[in-house]
């Protein structure tokens, strides 16, 4: 039987609701600072989809391009100026940076519970000793698509393909959590698909197309794809969708799958940071 597909649009699109009547009745607002340095097109659709997602929920949202050039200087007394801002209760620094600029002394200049990235090594220490307090938006994406299925993740085995800090990591990390049996392939794994094919929840995040495909996959596992890669001009993920739905229980398209969640997510990670001002947190 076709593997369910599950609709990220529909699950983001009711969080977001959510979220729109619960800030209609808040009085101050919460806000987001976007920095964007330089030209990079996928940087720029990515911030413009979460700046108008923002605005869309009635959330405050000021964006700040930088040249390319930008001195490493600029940019954190930039971070400063935010972090020092009371109105701005998120601070998000879109990645990659150019070259010359440090991506993990700019990321670290965040002050932690302004962190609504989740990339500080304060809030993916939090994550790693179960104590989260601000965790990564697209991780945070692929547990909900995954809890969205009802299927029990305690006892499953989990593979995560992929272990950048900001995805495959965290989303190891958070299956760990939830009691699942994990195991993380990556670009120096000899034989992936050996791993793959004893997931029940198989997770793929490498950015390469059509890494997964059919003969790599349990039948009835529950397939995310989190891959964004651009193919002759389309945007495709990482699993070879059209086959691998055949045998799969579940799957997540691209786009339309993590992509809408993890904007849902940021948004969530924002709110929750204006609650961390309150408390003085
Ligand atoms: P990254 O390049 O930092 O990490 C990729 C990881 O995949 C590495 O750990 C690498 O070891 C592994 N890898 C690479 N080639 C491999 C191969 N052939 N076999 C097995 N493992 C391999 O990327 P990232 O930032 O973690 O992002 C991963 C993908 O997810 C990208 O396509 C990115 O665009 C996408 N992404 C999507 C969202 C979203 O909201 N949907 C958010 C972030 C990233």
């Amino acid at each position: 039987m076709p593997a369910k597909i599950i609709d990220g649009k529909k699950i983001a699109e009711k969080i977001l609701n959510g979220l729109k009547s619960k800030i209609k009745s808040m009085k101050e607002k919460p806000g987001l600072a976007i920095v964007l340095v330089g030209d990079n097109p996928a940087s720029e659709i990515y911030v413009s989809s979460k700046e108008k997602t923002f605005k869309e929920v009635e959330g405050y949202c000021e964006r700040h391009n930088l040249d390319k050039d930008v001195s490493e200087m600029d940019l954190l007394n930039l971070v400063t100026k935010l972090n020092n801002n009371p109105k701005v209760h998120g601070i998000l620094v879109q990645l990659p940076l150019p070259k010359h600029i440090n991506e993990h002394l700019i990321t670290n200049s965040i002050l932690p519970h302004k962190d609504v990235d989740g990339f500080t090594s304060v809030n993916l220490g939090h994550l790693m000793s179960g104590n989260t307090i601000l965790a990564p938006a697209t991780a945070r994406a692929v547990l909900n698509l995954i809890e969205s299925t009802g299927i029990e993740i305690e006892g499953k085995n989990a593979v995560v393909v992929g272990r950048s800090n900001i995805v495959g990591k965290p989303v190891a990390i958070m299956l760990l959590e939830k009691n699942a049996t994990v195991a993380v392939c990556h670009s120096k794994t000899k034989n992936i698909a050996e791993h793959t094919k004893k997931a029940d929840i198989l997770v793929a995040a490498a950015g390469k197309p059509k890494l997964i495909t059919r003969e790599m996959v349990k039948e009835g596992a529950v397939v995310i794809d989190v891959g964004i890669n651009r193919v002759n001009g389309k945007i495709v993920g990482d699993v070879d969708f059209e086959n691998v739905k055949e045998i799969a229980g579940y799957i997540t398209p691209v786009p339309g799958g993590v992509g809408p969640i993890t904007i849902a997510m940021l948004m969530e990670n924002t709110l929750k940071a204006m609650e961390l001002a309150k408390k003085g947190i």
